[in-house]
């Protein structure tokens, strides 16, 4: 049968190709396959769509890679959704739910089938050098090169019009392989043979058996026996070994042989084997919850039964125990047979909550995030597909998690106001939290968005009735939340209390805290030692040289580093300008914050371990692990870190948080930094007198004390900072009353890139439109990895337009002209649909 299907390619073009499928299955059963197909004079991995009608010029798809559909009915409506909302293409919108690694790769090997003469090559280098190369390269090789490495050791980019004449000439030979990407990766797993375990007669005589006769199969079998009986599990063979020390597997054997145990071939290591060191060791179901607790989950469980999409806001202040609220959430979807997904903004970052949940619900959970091996993430994505696990925990790309159709039932969005959840780049640029709440309409389930310090957006939504609002107002387990003490540097300045960063009052409670052995967190939302350095005689700052911004300065490891783009070079000794050697070093980083409180407190005769936790510190797998293990035990004294620190950290004999400088985000040049200054100070002083037991203190340094941001931290109250940030986002006509798109231009030409700009600016209808034009403006960081910038910011009226569909509407076909008419090769344009940061 043959059949034309329209395929969603990863491409930045707005459409679905036709191509035409040879076969003996129902069409039906191909949408949703993966297919490779030649698109130019590639191949390309798309996905089947729909079916289609023929068009003229269209080619045969190569291959279908897929026997079941990659993606089911309703990924494919959420994906054409995103696409349509954030304007990019349906196959990339496709491509974000496709885990990196899974992919398969076509590769072109190239096989030299003559050597050619060397007079005839010397003529060959006048008149095509390229090719000339190319063919010097292969026959200076044995056996097939691939096409990749021919354009490396070019290094002129692609190769194949070169290879497209050699193989017409008959010098060459092209061959097209596929590499499959990760593919299941098997384990031995033992257990006590059925027959054996179901007979308690049989049982006992296989033991007494072995114990008078074979005491190392003895040994094992009654390993295998009690792992069984505590996980209801078996057991890896590997592990088996390592834990009873066998030098030979021979015992092993024997047994499986005599059919007392069986060994299997499974691909997934039973998960209780697999976390170490967990950070929680309880159940947490069974625990009691408070009232406030009770009714959000009550509110929870009765939209779970109702089987309807809904969405709550659930806010509740930090140590309110919001989690236990999402573990019973999710054991009453679970009891409904319904699967459940949980996002978190940085998995890595909050091993202590991804344990609770471990601890509770064991091996029915697969974890996906970016810090995995690419076969790791696999053999976890075919764990859901399966249906084996039950409950996925990930950060933003989990959202596409893969379960069954029909089986979702409820999706939580943990710290919903986190900036994670919004991809920056590649496309689709989309923000997990909205585009959960997307997911659950398409799927009927329920959504629960939590969060100590909810965005205004979802605040807002709450207000105006499209969540439902669940509040949780105090801590749970008796405790309180943290006094809060002002600081105000300004005056320490003057009175010369202050000792570098640490005003004298920060200092003794500090010490205090030391003598008592409790934990103290102080945070500083800056990595690094210095924000740059300065020569004073003649002002010289050191930049990068890819981007508009200064160097940081990393003094363990003597270099200055920029953070955007990673590039590095020596710190200066003496100015690279003038010659002076008056270096000053300004801006504190944590590098200096560590330093400084290392020699306070040695000068007072005090002996303490600090830890720092930023960036630059966790970069080793399983550090953070280690510091968070290290700290619950009481073997590190003082945690210094960045905004690291303010996410999710939970320890009972933490009673003192200090903020070194609560400032360093309130003047940025952008709306949303009060509100992220506000929601980050209110998340760390949150991390103290978490129990019952321990009055917590948090210690807030500023300069501007009668900022709106460190008013509201102070007083605690969401209430007073939402009022006055709402009003000033209505009064500037910012989200949550418009939707702010930008239109970045960048290349590697400013001017190319000042004129596309300016192109697209006038494409764009400014009267009588429900939005505004700002710019083209160059943006506060001009230039990035070496990439000038422009930037056209929309500010779509919600009032008027409030599902954004004129301003889309407008700008696709603005985009289309530019595309057609104006388009240049060097410039990039990227929309971004509720654009995050205006930086
Ligand atoms: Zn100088
Ligand atoms: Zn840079």
């Amino acid at each position: 049968m043959i059949s034309y299907l329209s395929i969603a390619l990863p491409l930045p073009v707005q459409k679905v190709f036709t191509y035409r499928y040879e076969h003996d299955v129902h069409p039906s059963c191909l949408i949703g396959c993966r297919a490779l197909v030649p698109f130019g004079k590639r191949i390309v991995t798309g996905v089947i769509v729909e079916s289609s009608q023929p068009v003229q010029g269209m080619k045969d798809i190569i291959e279908v890679i897929d026997d079941k559909p990659f993606f089911t009915e309703s990924m494919l409506r959420f994906t054409k959704r995103m696409s349509d909302y954030y304007l990019c293409s349906w196959g990339e919108a496709l491509k974000a739910g496709i885990p990196r690694g899974m992919t398969p790769q076509s590769v072109m090997h190239v096989e030299l089938l003559t050597r050619v003469e060397q007079n005839e090559l010397n003529i060959m280098k006048k008149r095509a050098p390229k090719r000339a190369a190319l063919l010097e390269i292969l026959m200076n090789h044995s056996g097939p090169l691939t096409e990749v490495y021919l354009e490396k050791m070019l290094k002129t980019g692609t190769v194949s019009d070169q290879l497209d004449a050699l193989e017409n000439a008959g010098v060459i030979k092209t061959t097209r392989n596929l590499e499959q990407g990760s593919k299941p990766r098997l384990h031995s797993i033992v257990y006590v043979h059925p027959d054996i375990l179901k007979d308690e007669q049989k049982l006992r005589e296989v033991l007494h058996g072995l114990d008078e006769k074979y005491p190392k199969q003895a040994s094992v079998f009654s390993h295998v026996y009690l792992c069984q009986k505590r996980t209801g599990n078996g057991i890896a063979l590997s592990k088996l070994k390592e834990e009873l020390q066998l030098q030979s597997q021979s015992p092993i054997n024997t047994l499986a042989a005599n059919g007392i145990i069986l060994i299997q071939k499974e691909e997934f290591i039973p998960e209780s084997e697999v976390i170490k060191d967990s950070l929680a060791k309880r159940d947490e179901s069974l625990l009691n919850m408070t009232l406030e607790q009770k009714h959000a989950h009550a509110m929870i469980h009765e939209a779970l039964h109702e089987q309807h999409a809904k969405t709550f806001l659930l806010h509740g202040i930090t140590g309110s125990g919001k989690t236990l609220v999402y573990i019973q959430a999710i054991r009453s979807a679970l009891a409904l047979d319904k699967d459940c997904l949980l996002l978190v903004p940085e998995i890595s970052l909050t091993p202590q909550l991804v344990d609770r949940f471990f601890a509770t619900f064991g091996d029915q959970i697969a974890v996906l995030h970016s810090k995995m091996t690419n076969q790791e993430r696999y053999e976890h994505w075919r764990k859901i597909r399966n249906g084996n696990a039950r409950i996925v925990i990930g950060a933003r790309s989990a959202l596409f998690a893969p379960f069954r159709d029909g089986r979702l039932g409820l999706i939580i969005v943990d710290e919903e106001h986190e900036s994670s959840y919004k991809q920056e780049a590649p496309a689709p640029r989309y923000n997990a939290r909205d585009f959960a709440v997307v997911r659950g309409n398409i799927e009927h389930i329920v959504t629960v968005l939590g969060s100590a310090t909810p965005s205004m957006e979802s605040m807002f939504n709450a207000q105006h009735g499209k969540y439902h609002y669940l509040h949780i107002s105090s801590r749970a387990d008796g405790a309180t939340l943290p006094e809060l003490q002002l600081i105000d540097i300004r005056e320490h300045r003057k009175a010369g209390t202050l000792h570098g960063s640490f005003s004298e009052e920060m200092l003794q409670a500090i010490i205090q805290r030391v003598i008592k052995k409790e934990g103290i967190i102080l945070f500083h939302n800056r990595r690094g030692f210095a924000r740059f350095q300065e020569c004073p005689d003649c002002g010289h700052i050191p930049m990068c040289k890819n981007c508009s911004v200064s160097l940081t300065l990393h003094k363990h490891s003597g270099m200055l580093r920029c953070h955007y783009c990673g590039y590095a070079e020596r710190s200066m000794h003496s100015c690279s300008v003038c010659g002076g050697t008056d270096i000053n070093e300004p801006g504190i980083g944590t590098q200096k914050v560590e330093e400084e409180l290392q020699e306070l407190l040695k000068s007072r005769g005090l002996k303490v371990v600090i830890e720092r936790m930023d960036l630059d510190t966790m970069s080793k797998k399983g550090e953070h692990r280690r510091i968070l293990t290290a700290f619950s035990k009481k073997e590190i004294d003082i945690m210094i870190g960045t905004q690291m620190v303010a996410k999710g950290l939970d320890f009972p004999h933490v009673s003192m948080v200090g903020i070194i400088d609560a400032d360093h985000q309130l003047f940025m040049p952008d709306f949303r930094s009060s509100e992220r200054t506000f929601q980050l100070l209110t998340q760390v002083a949150g991390r103290a007198g978490r129990s019952g037991h321990l009055q917590g203190k948090v210690l807030l340094q500023t300069s501007h004390p009668e900022h709106q941001s460190i008013l509201a931290t102070m007083t605690g109250s969401y209430e007073l900072f939402y009022n006055d940030e709402l009003q000033s986002r209505k009064d500037a006509l910012y989200p949550p009353y418009s939707r702010i798109v930008t239109i970045e231009c960048s290349g590697p030409d400013e001017y190319a890139v000042h004129e596309s700009a300016a192109v697209i600016a006038q494409l764009l209808p400014t009267k009588g439109q429900p939005f505004f034009i700002l710019g083209p403006s160059i943006p506060f960081i001009a230039k990035l990895k070496s990439q000038y910038r422009r930037v056209i910011v929309l500010k779509g009226n919600k009032n008027e337009d409030p599902s954004g569909e004129i301003l889309r509407t407008v700008l696709k076909k603005a985009m289309h002209i530019y595309a057609v008419q104006h388009a240049k090769k060097s410039v990039k344009v990227t929309i971004d649909i509720d654009a995050y940061g205006l930086v």
